[in-house]
This record gives C-alpha cells, structure tokens and sequence, in this order.
C-alpha cells in the first residue's frame, strides 16, 4: 500500500483500480442491491462479466 494515494474502486472483471480519469461505470448490483459493482472502460468494451462479491450474482 503506497501512501498518500487516493483508494481508488477496483473493477469487478479485471480486479484493477479504476482511475478517476477513465470512464467508467458504477452501479449497484442488480441481484442483491447491496454492492456497487465497478466496470472499467476496458471492461465495459469487451463486454467481460462481473461478479457482485455479496450475493455471486454474474452478469454481463
Ligand atoms: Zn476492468
Ligand atoms: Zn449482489
């Protein structure tokens, strides 16, 4: 953990942080309504599935 930075979202395809630049998209997960589920824009391109950690619920 570096310091001074900024926690940033992880995307739930790739497991990456999203950055403040990049436009991505947050929503809550559509199952459970509990978590918010974090795509990046890459993810979001290639379509890749998402896991929501709370409930498993899958989606595309
Ligand atoms: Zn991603
Ligand atoms: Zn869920």
């Amino acid at each position: 953990m570096s310091q001074g930075v900024v926690t940033l979202p992880l995307c739930n395809s790739c497991n990456r942080p999203v950055k403040p630049a990049e436009r991505a998209v947050h929503f809550n997960c559509p199952n459970c309504h509990e978590t918010v589920i974090w795509r990046s824009e890459k993810c979001r391109k290639f379509s890749r599935r998402y896991k929501c950690l709370n409930c498993g619920f899958e989606g595309p």
